[in-house]
């Protein structure tokens, strides 16, 4: 990661903000300390996962169906620690994600439905991360259908023309967070939440058998982020303004200063 880019401080809260990932705990892993940090001061938020994580077991013999239902549960628990005001699961199969018209319509839908302020999403030009690792493909194809779904199409009445015409009319989703990110440019001050994002890691049983082994990681990665702009602990995301605010600090929810800070390392 390049060191030398400035991260601003976020300090511009959604309204209403859809996280929209491909598994169950991809959430939970990316930006649950914001989402519940912004819930806590009033957002309204809803969290879309295109897969049930149907394929999220080392043992062949498992049965898809029975560790969807398993994770769908656990994700039911960890977004109610989190405070989201429901879930989707849109049960594309996991590990063959496409992003194609299918799924972009099904995300449209959500987006028409809930119509939030930002969109928070993986960033899909990750492939690779800096730190090492490659990123699954279907968390690239995810942020990628979502980007695709904010822009044109949620806001275009002629993409999919049924939907408006069943009373879905178009939607313009203003600001898209991009997390899992070698590209920040944004850091939101969770301190007061990660407890929050590990006590909802620990409701994905399936996937963390060890969150003794796993916290003291997630702490440390986010005493990193936290450390470039001055604080204990933070999440880092690429931000993409698609609508600059129409009169900025007009909306109580909507602080548009941004303070740029120089980062430590
Ligand atoms: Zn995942």
């Amino acid at each position: 990661m390049t060191h030398d880019t400035v991260l601003a401080v976020n300090t511009w809260r959604p309204g209403r903000f859809m996280v929209i990932v491909a598994h169950p705990d991809d959430a939970d892993f990316g930006p649950a300390a914001t989402a519940a940090r912004w819930i806590d001061e009033g957002s309204e938020a809803w969290l879309v996962c295109c897969t049930s994580g149907d394929a999220g077991a080392d043992d062949w013999r498992q049965d898809p169906l029975e560790l969807a239902a398993t994770r769908e549960s656990e994700q039911r628990e960890a977004a109610r620690i989190i405070g989201y005001a429901g879930i989707s699961f849109l049960h594309q199969p996991d590990g063959a994600l496409a992003n194609d018209l299918a799924l972009r319509e099904q995300l449209v839908r959500e987006i028409r439905t809930f119509r939030p302020d930002a969109v928070l999403c993986v960033d899909p030009e990750t492939v690779f991360y800096t730190d090492g690792g490659v990123n699954h493909v279907d968390h690239r194809t995810a942020g990628l259908a979502a980007v695709d779904a904010v822009y044109p199409a949620a806001r275009n009445a002629m993409a999919f023309p049924w939907l408006a015409r069943d009373g879905l009319a178009p939607h313009n989703v203003r600001r898209l967070f991009l997390f899992w990110t070698n590209r920040p440019t944004a850091a939101v001050d969770v301190g007061a939440t990660l407890d929050r994002k590990l006590e909802a890691l620990r409701a994905h049983p399936s996937q963390i058998r060890q969150p003794e082994r796993l916290e003291p990681r997630i702490r440390e990665w986010a005493r990193e982020e936290g450390e470039r702009i001055g604080v204990e602990a933070a999440e880092v995301f690429r931000v993409v303004v698609i609508d600059e605010d129409e009169e900025p600090g007009a909306d109580a929810a909507m602080a548009a200063e941004a303070a740029p800070v120089k980062p430590a390392g």
